[in-house]
Formats: structure tokens, sequence, C-alpha cells
């Protein structure tokens, strides 16, 4: 059998392999990206964009909510599900279209179908064989279920997104970024929330202030938060679906259960073996600074890493690595360092370096000086429903060099770029002091904190 040979071939149509494969082929590297389902890959299809138009969907049921205080006679006729989804999918599906058109104008050969190694050089999909002296693995990572007797009666992310009708009362069961998102969503758009976690607090990682209001507000919006409880069964009963807990408890009644206990690395079948490429205990494909894998020639970006699991994460590594291999440019990669991030809760959160417990541990608590504030939103003032704000400032040394910034309210996740941008480049707590105040904003706190 012949086979096509390319200069790359990035596994995966999504975040990390469009990224290389475009950058590449700008330095006029013959290309290929192989991609099994829908192209654009976990953050346009399942991810971040019908994640976002869902969140958008939430914060206009809150202003909707919130306009009567303002001096509007407004009534919410109610949400039309079906008519929200098939918005957001209309929109995906001109994503989807704008990448063939684009993959086919750079010149990049979309093969459709699933990838597996035969060695270290070639690659089969669908019966046909591709080679290239450069491959890229991002074939990203899927929802992972519990291994619990009735785990399958419930859905993922995944699932969420498929849901052509509003659930009526759901149960979430994590404690991470979907967890929290997907339950905010849900809630603001009047669904009857229960989040199952198996600590105190969510986002755990993330700094304490966070952690805490986040998990103040969302039970003051109405979720029911269930702590320190793992599910040991889930079953169909009469009035729903009965989740058996670990104290011997049960939580019945819900029509929808939807497990958001993290994701898996999404190389089972990719055969690697043949071609001699190392994974870890979880399946996650080990990578040197460069982006490299243990063999030569072969390289992994984005989720199947284990690494930071953020869109601008995968496509800034490929980026990278397209331009050290084809751009003249071996040193090029990327930093791991400080990578801000926001999680689409209502309300958001935005953090970026250390949390304050890090920077104690890391410094020493001679070192670390940190500034906090909380206080309501003026835009939630005027609201019965004056949900918080809180920030707070990491800074370490004589000269209070900003190593954390972490922000949760209304308007977090547009106001942290721009300081992600000022903790990168080494700014003290003095140069945030010196920058003149925006007012009136919920931002301007960042730089008159005392
Ligand atoms: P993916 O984007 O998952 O792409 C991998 C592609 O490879 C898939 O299309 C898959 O079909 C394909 N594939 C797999 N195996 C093969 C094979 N053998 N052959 C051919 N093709 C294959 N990140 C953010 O930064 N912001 C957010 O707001 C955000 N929200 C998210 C919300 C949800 C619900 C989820 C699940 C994730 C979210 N993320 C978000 C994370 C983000 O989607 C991922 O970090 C990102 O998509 C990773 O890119 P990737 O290239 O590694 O993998
Ligand atoms: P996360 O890793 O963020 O969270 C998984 C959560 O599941 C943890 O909080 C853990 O909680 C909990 N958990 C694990 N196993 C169990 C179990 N058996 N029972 C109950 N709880 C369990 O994963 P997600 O799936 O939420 O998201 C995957 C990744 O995708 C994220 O880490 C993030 O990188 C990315 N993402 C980014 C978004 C964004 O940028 N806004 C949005 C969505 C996803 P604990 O250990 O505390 O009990």
């Amino acid at each position: 059998m012949s086979s096509k040979h390319y200069d790359l071939i990035a596994i995966g149509g999504g975040s990390g392999g469009l990224s290389a494969a475009e950058r590449a082929a700008t330095h006029g590297a013959r290309c290929a990206v192989v991609e099994a389902g829908r192209i654009g890959g976990t953050c346009v299809n399942v991810g971040c964009v019908p994640k976002k138009v869902m969140w958008f969907a939430g914060s206009i049921a809150h202003t909707l909510r919130d306009a009567a205080d303002y001096g509007f006679d407004v009534r919410s006729g109610g949400l039309d599900w079906g008519r929200l989804v098939a918005a957001r999918e209309r929109y995906i599906g001109n994503i989807n279209t704008w990448y063939h058109g684009y993959l086919k104008d750079s010149g990049i050969d979309e093969i459709r179908g699933h990838a597996r190694f035969l060695d270290s050089r070639t690659l089969e999909v669908e019966g046909e064989r591709y080679s290239a002296d450069h491959i890229v693995i991002a074939p990203g990572a899927v929802p992972r279920l519990p291994s619990i007797p009735g785990a399958e009666l419930g859905i993922t992310s995944d699932g969420f997104f498929a849901l052509q009708a509003q659930p009526r009362k759901v149960a979430v069961v994590g404690a991470g970024y979907i967890a929290v998102e997907l339950a905010g969503v849900l809630q603001a758009l009047g669904s009857e929330v229960t989040l199952v976690i198996r600590r105190e607090h969510v986002l755990d990682g993330f700094d304490a202030l966070l952690r805490e209001t986040l998990l103040e507000v969302m039970q003051d919006e109405g979720i029911q938060v269930v702590t320190n409880t793992t599910l040991t069964a889930v079953e169909r009963s009469d009035d729903g679906l009965r989740l058996h807990c670990d104290h011997g408890t049960e939580l019945a009644g819900f029509d929808s259960l939807i497990w958001a206990i993290g994701r898996d690395p999404a190389t089972a079948d990719l055969n690697l073996e043949a071609a001699g490429v190392e994974t870890d205990a979880n399946g996650f494909i080990p990578t040197d600074p460069f982006e490299n894998t243990n063999v030569p020639g072969i390289y992994a970006v984005g989720d199947v890493t284990g690494r930071i699991a953020l869109t601008p994460v995968a496509i800034a590594a490929a980026r990278r690595l397209a331009t050290r291999l084809f751009g003249g440019r071996p040193e090029l990669r990327l930093d791991y360092e400080n990578v801000p991030t926001v999680v689409f809760s209502h309300p958001p959160v935005g953090t970026v370096g250390l949390t304050e417990a890090q920077a104690l541990e890391r410094f020493g608590p001679q070192s670390v000086k940190c500034y906090q504030t909380s206080f309501t939103p003026m835009y939630a003032a005027l609201t019965s429903h004056p949900s918080p704000t809180a920030m707070k400032l990491v800074t370490v040394g004589a000269q209070e060099k900003v190593v954390g910034v972490h922000i949760i309210g209304l308007g977090a996740d547009e106001m942290l770029q721009g300081f992600a941008v000022a903790l990168k480049m080494g700014a003290t707590k003095a140069d945030l002091d010196n920058t003149v105040a925006l007012h009136p904003t919920s931002a301007e706190e960042l730089v008159t904190m005392r």
C-alpha cells in the first residue's frame, strides 16, 4: 500500500492540532490534519463555545430578573430551550464551515477518520496510509464516568449540549470548572439544581477567597450544595433518578444527572505502542518543555499531555512548536507559568498566578503580603440580588511584586486579561497604584487597594 507523505500531520482537528498545522503551513510546510469527529474539536463543538452561549443565556436571565429593580416593566415569557439550542448549533455550524474553508484555502489536507499509528512515521486512517517527518498528537480528552452501578444513567457535558429540553430537576456531580459552570447556567435558566461535591469546597486549587465566595453565591442563588458526599450507585425509580450516597443517604427525584468529574486522555485507540510513544499511568502523554514525546519527530500538545487543559494553552503550545520546527526559531517554547484562567460560573471567576496559600508555602509568611477587598458592585447595589465582588492581590518581597491576582464578580472574566499582562511583566503593587483608576468600575479596586 503506498502512502501520501507530509512534512507534518496533526492527529486531531481541535485547538492544538489545527493550530500546529495552520502555523506550520504559514512557514511553507506541507501539512494534513486528521479528524474523526467534528472539525474544531472540543472547544468549538462541546466546550468553550456552546458553554459560553449558555452562560450568556444565564446572564440574560439574571438581567431580566434585575430589570424590575431598574424600573422596567418586563415580564419574561420564559425560555424556549429548543430555540436557544438551535441558535447555538447554527452558530457552531458556521464555525465548522469556516474551518473547512480555511484549511482548504491554506493548502492543508483534511483527512476524515480515526488515526492510528502503524510505526513512528506512518498513520492509518480508514484503510489509507499517511506518513510524515513530524507527527503532532492532539486528540484531546473525553469526559469521565465513575465506576459505580448505574453511572450510565447520567450524562456528561457532551450529553448536556445534546439536551433538547431543559431538565426540571438536575443533579450535577463534581466541583471543578464544568460542574460549577453547568450548575450556574442551569440554575440561572430556571432548573432546580443540586450540586454534589466530595469536599467542603468547589474549585480545589483556587484561592480560598474565590472558592468560598463562589460557594456562598451559588447557595444564595438557590443551588442546593451537598458537601462531603460521594455517590455509590444510581438507579431509576418511579420518581426519577435516585442517587445513593456514601453516608447511606439518598437524593431522589431527578430527571437529569450530570457527571463533571474530570476528563481522560483520548489515547486508547491510537496504537501508540506501534510508534513506541510512552504514556503515564492515566494514559496522558508526557512531554518535555519543547512538546517532544519520548520518540524523536513525535510531539504532543493540548489536553492529551495532562498539562493545563485550556484552549489558548493548546493553541499557544502548538503554534510555538510549529514555528520551532519550520520557522527557524529552535529555542521557541511555551512558558506554562502564570497562565490566566476564567471560570464561567455565575458570577465569573478570574485568576492568574499564585494563590495566597501557594505563595506562603513558596516564599514564607515574612515575604508575602496580600491585599483583599469585598464589595457590592454598583450594578448589583440597586437590585434585590446583590451578588458580591471579591478581589485579592498576592505580593512578595520588599518590592511587593504581584504574584497572584484573584477576582470573582461581575466582569471578572473581561477584567483579568490586562492584569495577567502586568503580572507576567513583573508588575509591583506600586505599579498598580501608579495607574490612574477607571471610574466607576469594579476593576478600579485593583489599582486602589489598601
Ligand atoms: P480537542 O479540542 O479535544 O481536539 C481533539 C480532536 O481530536 C477532537 O476533535 C477529536 O474528535 C479528535 N480525535 C481524537 N482522537 C482522534 C484520532 N485518533 N484520530 C482523529 N481524530 C481524533 N477551555 C478554555 O480555554 N475556555 C473555556 O471556556 C473552556 N470551556 C470548556 C467547556 C467544556 C464543557 C469542556 C469539556 C472543555 C472546555 N475547555 C475550555 C477546555 C478546552 O475545550 C480544551 O482544553 C481544548 O479543546 C483542548 O484542545 P485539544 O486540541 O487538546 O483537544
Ligand atoms: P476538573 O479537573 O476541573 O474538575 C473535576 C472535579 O471532579 C474535581 O473538582 C474533583 O473534585 C471532582 N471529582 C473527581 N472525581 C470525582 C468523583 N469520583 N466523584 C465526585 N467528584 C469527583 O475537570 P472538569 O471535568 O470540570 O474540566 C476538565 C478541564 O477542562 C478543566 O480542568 C479545565 O482545564 C478545562 N475546562 C476549562 C474551562 C474554562 O476555561 N472556563 C471550562 C470547562 C473545562 P475534588 O477533587 O475537589 O473532589
